[in-house]
């Protein structure tokens, strides 16, 4: 009922899969896709795309936490989830019983796995499935080829993937690497990405010519999976673009949307006369009189307060800016002297038509990238899904 809400359009959602996939085959391949759920599918909901994503081909999905993935599992989701980030031990049995595939960088998170599934059966709490007792669990070798954050040393993957081998409770699933600047089209960031890629196919040559079954490649995110084929590899893991944002640096542009709206109303009109101020330490002052429009959102749902004097809203098709420093629950926008707007007008935050501004534009005005945009629109908005 409350007038703001993030409106997730799933149906583009849908469409961003298949302008990567078509792209993909533009290009001669067809690499399996892995769609991040992670923070709550970047804020848009992770169970809900989760299961849009699995409608659209995706066969595999990723979160960072465990919780996620258990949250995911619980709500019937049967399909492979890696778990990106590291976890600590006194998660793993949890790992094991809600059937979750982690990236293993090291011998001693190995062990520590291995000894976690000797309490627990891999899947023990993963729908009406009975536990198997001997299954191994599956992981993905985390190699670190330029990130420098989780991961082995490429050179270190081929004892990894023995001591691995021989716990006989593990089994190599894959073998995975993340990009660092794979977003950017500068000559620099292209070679340091084909550097990444070259690493990386050199550990799978090597573990291959030990007679060690790799499983899935999977190097690309976003920006590898538009513009570094030689990254698709069998898998790739787009996050972003598929929530609707391509990286300007990265080439070539395709046509993803947008897939959050959020909107409000206007709840509260009022004139306020030359010389009256707006909001808190009366940032804005009014040069003639002019009428301002409440609206019921603030930073405390994630409409960032940096934005105060840098930010317009879509009213009707017109961009109208705020007035006055953005609250922790109400913002201001100004109408002008004479307003075509009325009191209860739906109001376009982002990710709407056009002229309304996207998360992309937002990021920009306050430095930063729109994942931080759409995965800070907070609990407190109802999101609601469109399809
Ligand atoms: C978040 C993440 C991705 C997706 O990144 P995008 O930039 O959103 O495409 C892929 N792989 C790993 C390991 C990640 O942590």
């Amino acid at each position: 009922m409350r007038a703001t809400q993030a409106i997730i359009h799933l149906d583009v959602f849908k469409k961003n899969i298949e302008t990567l996939r078509a792209h993909h085959r533009a290009n001669g391949a067809e690499p399996s896709i892995c769609v991040p759920v992670k923070a709550d599918a970047y804020g848009h909901g992770a169970i809900p795309a989760a299961k849009a994503a699995l409608e659209a081909g995706a066969r595999h999905l990723a979160v960072a936490t465990v919780d996620e993935g258990a949250q995911l599992r619980d709500a019937g989701i049967r399909a492979p989830i890696l778990l990106l980030s590291q976890c600590v031990p006194a998660e793993m049995e949890a790992v094991w019983a809600y059937s979750l595939t982690p990236l293993v960088s090291d011998t001693q998170a190995a062990a520590l796995f291995a000894e976690a599934g000797k309490q627990t059966a891999l899947g023990a709490i993963y729908g009406e499935v009975p536990p198997k007792v001997t299954e191994k669990l599956p992981v993905f070798i985390k190699i670190d080829t330029g990130m420098g954050r989780v991961g082995c040393r490429p050179e270190d993957a081929p004892a990894l993937a023995g001591f691995i081998e021989q716990t006989n409770a593990l089994k190599i699933a894959g073998i995975i690497t993340h990009f660092a600047v794979s977003d950017s089209s500068k000559e620099e960031n292209i070679a340091y990405t084909n550097t990444q890629i070259e690493r990386f196919s050199a550990v799978a040559e090597t573990l291959k010519a030990r007679g060690i079954q790799t499983g899935i490649l999977s190097a690309a995110n976003s920006g590898g999976s538009v513009s570094h084929p030689k990254s698709w590899f069998d898998m790739v893991r787009p996050g972003i673009i598929l929530y609707g944002y391509q990286d300007a640096g990265s080439l070539p542009a395709l046509k993803f949307k947008p897939v959050m709206e959020l909107v409000t109303q206007i709840v509260f009109t009022k004139t306020v006369r030359k010389g009256e101020s707006v909001s808190y330490g009366r940032t804005w002052t009014a040069d003639a009189d002019t009428v301002i429009g409440v609206l019921p959102l603030g930073y405390a749902d994630g409409l960032p307060r940096l934005l105060s004097g840098n930010f317009s809203v879509c009213i009707n098709g017109v961009l109208y800016p705020l007035a006055g420093r953005i609250c922790m629950d109400q913002c201001m926008v100004n109408l002008g002297a004479h307003p075509e707007v009325e009191r209860w007008d739906k109001v376009t935050i982002f990710g709407g038509a056009k002229p309304a501004l996207n998360a992309a534009d937002i990021a920009e005005r306050i430095g930063t990238i729109p994942y931080e945009i759409t995965c800070g629109i907070s609990k407190r908005v109802p999101r609601v899904y469109a399809d």
